[in-house]
């Protein structure tokens, strides 16, 4: 049976065009391509920039299936193939030569009063004010009382996230194999009116973290998945965890975290 891609693209005309080559080349080599997704398939090519990567684990809702990004952004920390190597990612593929990197994932649980909604992001979760006024955010990590937190907010980030905001805010970057989570404060009040740690904690992979907004915040809470803003009503708390699905990214072998970090950033 031939392996069955499907392929999805930003709308970038580099994007689409990489996106009909690679189509092309897949079918020439003997390869199923997916018109849309379906449960059978075997391998999912996000192409664009790190935004692309982000916008199909959504769209596809976490897919067990892995995903391998072919980078046309800027950055590309998730996107890892140069659409250059499109014919040595297929090779390579067809070959066996490749493994895949599971990575972590954050899920949240918004507690509404009666209501729970459950949300999970890849990169990070952001809990902040909607309106431009600082947040007083009580929070726990294993039932132990941390800090009443003020500024602008907390930011909870996957390994995979360490290299996007929460680098930005400070935070420190990760090994994507570790399964941890990072809380980086945005902007600390740290006054003699509010005490709040300046520094990210990094906690352990089965931590629970636990956030309470203060009573005048619980209606103006924003919770920020990934970049993208989800309103919520009355948030009273937020139960943040390491979940225990993992997204799969394959891999050449050629990759390497750490030199894309000193490509990137040094
Ligand atoms: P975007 O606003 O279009 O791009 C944000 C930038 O973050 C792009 O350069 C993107 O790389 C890069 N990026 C995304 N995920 C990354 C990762 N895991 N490691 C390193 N860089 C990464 O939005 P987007 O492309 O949809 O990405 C959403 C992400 O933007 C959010 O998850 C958040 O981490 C980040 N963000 C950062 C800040 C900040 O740094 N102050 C503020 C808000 C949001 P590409 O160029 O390859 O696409």
């Amino acid at each position: 049976m031939p392996k069955k891609i499907f392929i999805t693209s930003n709308p970038t005309d580099e994007s689409k065009q990489v996106s009909v080559r690679l189509k092309s080349k897949l079918l020439d080599e003997g390869f199923g391509v997916l018109e849309e997704i379906t449960s059978e398939v075997d391998l999912i090519v996000a192409i664009g920039g790190d935004g692309a990567f982000i916008n199909a684990v959504h769209e596809f809702k976490y897919p067990k299936a892995p995903i391998v990004g072919i980078n046309t952004g800027h950055l590309g920390f998730l996107q890892d193939i140069r659409p250059d190597d499109v014919d040595k990612l297929i090779a390579d593929y067809k070959a066996g030569e490749f493994y895949l990197m599971p990575i972590s994932i954050v899920k949240a649980l918004i507690h509404m009063g009666d209501e729970t909604v459950k949300i999970y992001a890849l990169n990070e979760l952001v809990v902040r004010n909607t309106i431009p006024r600082m947040i007083h955010l009580d929070f726990k990590i294993n039932r132990s009382f941390i800090e009443s937190f003020s500024g602008d907010g907390l930011l909870i980030s996957t390994p995979t996230g360490s290299t996007a905001y929460n680098y930005s805010a400070g935070g420190a970057i990760v090994d994507p194999s570790l399964e941890i989570l990072q809380i980086t404060p945005l902007s600390p009040s740290n006054t003699n009116a509010y005490r709040s740690l300046t520094s990210s904690i990094v906690t352990a992979p089965d931590s629970i973290i636990e956030i309470y907004p203060q009573k005048q915040d619980r209606t103006s809470v924003q919770i920020v998945r990934d970049g993208f803003d989800i309103p919520f009503e009355q948030v009273c708390k937020i139960t943040i965890t390491s979940s225990k699905d993992k997204i799969q990214v394959l891999r050449l072998h050629n990759y390497d975290f750490w030199s894309k970090v000193t490509n990137r950033f040094l």
